[in-house]
């Protein structure tokens, strides 16, 4: 590791700690050359998330696509805070799926916390992903909705 003070590139470590309950490693390293200490963290690299296209074609999961297609959807309807909270949401549970998963498997886990959270958010979405038509596929995802949705409370 090299001396943040002279650059040097020899260093002893002095003490090794667990840090952030078990998430790092806290390194505490003393430079050969100048004999000041410094510290340093050691952490397991996030594994990427590798999206599996319907063709079979692999590509990096894209946390920037998915917030834009949420935003799109939201637009209006949820704040970017929420949209935000929302992407990170997702992405854990998807990560916690593995390493690998389908495009349905994005498209749903949206789709699930989207109805949730605002139906005509959830109809934006839907209509895209599900790449409606016409007004009978819009019509027929109401429907579905009505039934899968406890009745408004009127304020
Ligand atoms: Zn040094």
């Amino acid at each position: 590791m090299r001396c943040p003070y002279c650059g040097a590139n020899d260093d002893k470590v002095v003490d090794s700690r667990v840090a952030e309950e078990g998430a790092a490693i806290r390194r505490r390293r003393e430079c050969l050359g100048c004999a000041r200490r410094y510290t340093t963290y050691e952490r397991v690299e996030e594994l990427p998330i590798v999206v599996v296209k319907r063709a079979g074609v692999r590509e990096p999961f894209d946390r920037e696509k998915l917030l834009s297609g949420i935003e799109r959807a939201a637009h209006g309807r949820l704040t970017d805070e929420a949209v935000v909270t929302l992407v990170g949401e997702i992405e854990e549970e998807l990560r916690a799926g593995g390493p690998e998963l389908a495009t349905d498997q994005i498209g749903l886990a949206v789709l699930e916390r989207l109805r949730a959270l605002d139906p005509v958010a959830y109809l934006r979405f839907a209509s895209v992903y599900k790449g409606f038509e016409d007004l009978a596929d819009f019509e027929r995802e109401v429907t579905e909705l009505q039934k899968n949705t406890a009745p408004k409370r009127r304020d």
